[in-house]
């Protein structure tokens, strides 16, 4: 398989926007290309435009993670890159994704938005893939795969011999979103998308810094891949895609690091909570979870939906997915936040 073969001819024929500071490197130049105002009115280089490259920032993530600055796409969030696969790969109306549900709601709305069309193939009784039945839902026109592990919003990763069975087999690009990658813990034998993409170029790895990391205002995620893949995200996204407030906040944040620290207080009050929880009436299931947030089973998931709502405490309510009746989707916050909750959840009137 050929990636340019996948990409759409209008992308593949494309000549990107060209910024002229990316033919200069080096410091003290006279800027007179981008129509900015030269002088710095707030003292805080926001006059200029930013790396379009985030170079610094990727050097940093590059050592963090592992992976050659090369194999690196920085964006507006993972939700970005989300978007461009759909641009660089699908042709509006006519080449067609996968996803298996229940799953994370954006490959939905973002293919709604594009007018691809979807080909859902569900996840199995233990909320896993079932490959076998992905291959037989491929057409001529089946361009992306869109594989979440662990998966919003049921939590458990998906199982990794299944999900390199679709590396090798799948005629198309997969992307493995891992936007919650940070809480499996590295003895637990999951699959890390990032280890496979020297041998697996259709693959693209999607992470994000706005879960483990503590920075979802900042709008930070990352794409995995071949630099190939690579060449069509650069060429396709906005020039100036992370603003320079951004970029610094996040080069500094990474400096200062403590997220195993994070990591491990939220797993030890997932583990806290759900314990709790379990002891409540009105609590039937609590799914396992290899994320910070629980997908939990009530009796009357609206009643305590409303319940939690009237006291102020916001959850996710996804009794209406696929395989998720009576289920809320619960973040692990923090202790007094969880306190809270369990409190709450206790005094919720149980139906009989
Ligand atoms: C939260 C989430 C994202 C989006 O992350 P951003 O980087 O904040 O855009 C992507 N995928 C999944 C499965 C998520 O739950």
């Amino acid at each position: 398989m050929k990636i340019t073969d996948l990409v759409r001819k209008n992308i593949r024929d494309l000549k990107p926007y060209t910024s002229a500071r990316s033919l200069f490197s080096g410091t003290d130049a006279v800027l007179l290309d981008a129509n900015e105002n030269g002088e710095d009115r707030f003292g805080n280089s926001l006059n200029r435009y930013p790396d379009p490259l985030q170079r610094k920032l990727k050097q940093r993530i590059s050592q963090i993670k592992n992976v050659p600055a090369e194999n690196i796409f920085l964006g507006n969030g993972s939700d970005e890159a989300i978007d461009l696969l759909l641009r660089i790969f699908c042709e509006p109306g006519q080449d067609e994704i996968i996803t298996c549900p229940p799953t994370y709601g954006m490959y939905r709305v973002l293919a709604n938005i594009h007018g691809t069309p979807i080909r859902e193939v569900p996840l199995d009784e233990n909320f896993d893939l079932r490959p076998e039945a992905i291959l037989e839902a491929v057409s001529e026109r089946t361009k992306l795969l869109f594989i979440c592990s662990p998966n919003n919003p049921t939590g458990n990763a998906m199982s990794g011999d299944r999900m390199e069975f679709l590396f090798k087999n799948f005629p198309g690009i997969v992307v493995v979103d891992e936007a919650y990658g940070d809480f499996v813990s590295s003895g637990a034998g999951h699959l890390q998308g990032v280890r496979h993409l020297k041998t697996h170029p259709n693959l693209v790895v999607l992470q994000t810094l706005s879960k483990a990391w503590a920075l979802a205002g900042a709008r930070l995620g990352m794409a995995f891949a071949s630099e190939e893949i690579l060449h069509f995200f650069n060429a396709v996204k906005f020039p100036y895609n992370v603003s320079a407030p951004a970029q610094e906040a996040v080069l500094r944040a990474l400096e200062s690091g403590g997220v195993e620290e994070m990591v491990n207080e939220i797993l030890a009050e997932r583990k806290r909570l759900a314990e709790r929880l379990l002891e409540l009436p009105n609590v039937l299931k609590i799914y396992s979870s290899d994320a910070n947030f629980l997908l939990v089973k009530f009796t009357d998931s609206d009643v305590v939906f409303q319940h939690l709502r009237g006291k102020k405490i916001i959850v996710r309510d996804r009794s209406k997915e696929l395989g998720c009746e009576g289920c809320l989707r619960l973040t692990v916050g923090t202790k007094t936040e969880n306190d809270l909750l369990i409190q709450m959840c206790g005094r919720t009137p149980v139906r009989v």
